[in-house]
């Protein structure tokens, strides 16, 4: 009770089609029928931070909004096996493809759409009572999700102020499974469009996603269904303490604070534990240590960049299931001898610990196999410049020849905002350099696990 509510809001292709694998595990974790009929009485009303009653109780509706340029992949969700968990006024949808533009989206597209898809917003924040914040999925290589999202990004930050936690899961660009060229370009502009309106951003780049599946998973030819389950799983695992009542859970608001030093530095790494093959049949029951030194391992990073080569900066780790807090203690100690765990020196080396008693549940036909608890570790680490550098480098061969340009400028973009961004983006890269270049905190701080705090 008093958690406050959170609305979804997912845009564009990748973000509409991770809604499906997010809903879907919600669904069942809450006992909700694909027709959004709860089929038991749940023990407290917690999950109403993330459904709503219908009036044929006892359905429920997600508070949530999907928008794309095109219709095709919302269609899908209209005709589809969860068509009545939806309600119709949710799901926006306009005539034209955005054509992987961003300008396109931010520009064209943006006017007639833009204002439906916040009118729906409003409506389904009406319904709240003291709505806390928004969860906001998109890819940034596209040009929906890139372009109309960050006018949505804007209107959010305008329309509902600054008091509100925006979080977004951005899927990154990843030439070898996109055929696109101009992702580069696409990614840099949103980044640099949408960089002061939200709070916290989580990148999720599909070929780390590959690699967890191939290398860990044992699928060798994943789709995009693979990709999203596990993104699935991810976002249920950092949104349980919200939707279950339990021993601690961390809100968004505090999220923000512990793991954000500075506005500009709110790229934190996600990762979760334990990744199984669902070939591996039988039942699975990993220790809270062993769950958490996983939990630190590259392997099951969303982003693929180095920690041990950067600092942390701040931690929070998100458990859930039967999970033991003195075995807490000791997993974070061991993972404070870590060599390679290295925390700047002005920040005490705390990790701020959620705890939600519901276990995870697993998709019948997925990829994962079932476990008794999971843990999910957010953590600000410097070395997630590389991912800019990355995209910067990509950004700058098209762009020294200008190539591709000229589309951007005929759908009103100035040839100015690409070097702006261009810059932007390489002084983020350097604002992190600035904190690596900051001394390591050598002698173990005590910790300061604060997990006395309940809602
Ligand atoms: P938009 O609709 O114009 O925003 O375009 P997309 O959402 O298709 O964005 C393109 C980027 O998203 C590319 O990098 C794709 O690889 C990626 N992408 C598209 N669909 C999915 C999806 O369902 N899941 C994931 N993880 N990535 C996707």
């Amino acid at each position: 009770a008093g958690k406050g509510e959170i609305i979804q809001i997912h845009i564009g292709q990748a973000g509409v089609q991770i809604a499906n694998a997010c809903w879907e595990l919600y669904c069942l974790e809450h006992g909700i029928l694909a027709n959004g009929r709860l089929i038991q009485k749940p023990c407290d009303d917690s999950f109403l931070t993330f459904f709503e009653f219908t009036s044929q109780q006892p359905c429920v509706q997600p508070r949530l909004v999907m928008v794309d340029t095109e219709p095709t992949v919302i269609d899908e969700i209209r005709t589809g096996a969860y068509r009545n968990l939806f309600h119709p006024d949710t799901l926006i949808t306009g005539k034209d493809d955005s054509g992987s533009n961003f300008a396109r989206g931010y520009n064209l597209m943006a006017s007639e759409l833009l204002d439906r898809a916040m009118n729906a917003i409003r409506r389904v924040a009406d319904r709240c009572r003291s709505l806390r914040g928004f969860l906001v999925f998109r890819a940034i290589g596209g040009g929906t999700g890139s372009g109309l999202g960050t006018r949505i990004m804007e209107k959010l930050v305008e329309d509902f102020g600054k008091k509100m936690t925006i979080i977004e899961f951005l899927v990154y660009p990843s030439p070898s499974i996109s055929p696109v060229i101009v992702e580069p370009y696409n990614a840099l502009l949103a980044t640099h469009f949408s960089m002061d309106c939200a709070d916290v951003s989580f990148i999720v780049d599909n070929e780390a996603l590959y690699d967890i599946c191939a290398n860990t998973l044992n699928v060798p030819a994943p789709t995009y269904t693979n990709l999203n389950r596990i993104i699935g799983q991810v976002v249920s695992g950092f949104t349980a303490s919200q939707r279950f009542a339990g021993q601690s859970s961390v809100s968004f608001q505090e999220l923000q604070t512990n793991l954000v030093p500075y506005p500009r530095i709110h790229y934190p790494l996600i990762n979760y534990a334990p990744l199984v093959p669902i070939t591996h049949s039988q039942f699975v029951d990993m220790s809270t240590a062993q769950l958490t030194g996983q939990c630190f391992q590259m392997s099951n990073q969303m982003v693929r960049c180095n920690p041990a080569h950067g600092k942390y900066m701040s931690c929070v780790l998100l458990y859930r299931g039967d999970i033991a807090p003195n075995e807490i203690n000791t997993a974070l100690e061991n993972i404070k001898r870590t060599k390679s765990f290295r925390f700047v020196n002005w920040s005490p080396t705390g990790f701020k610990i959620g705890v939600s008693s519901m276990p995870p549940v697993y998709v019948p036909g997925g990829d994962l196999a079932p476990t008794n608890r999971a843990c999910v570790a957010i953590s600000n680490n410097t070395n997630i410049r590389i991912a800019w550098c990355r995209l910067v480098n990509k950004f700058d061969k098209l762009y020294q020849r200008r190539a591709f340009v000229y589309h951007y400028v005929g759908e009103g973009l100035e040839e100015g905002n690409f070097s702006e961004a261009s810059e932007n983006i390489c002084q983020l890269v350097h604002d992190y350099l600035e904190v690596d270049a900051s001394g390591t905190n050598s002698q173990r701080a005590s910790e300061q696990d604060d997990d006395d705090d309940d809602g």
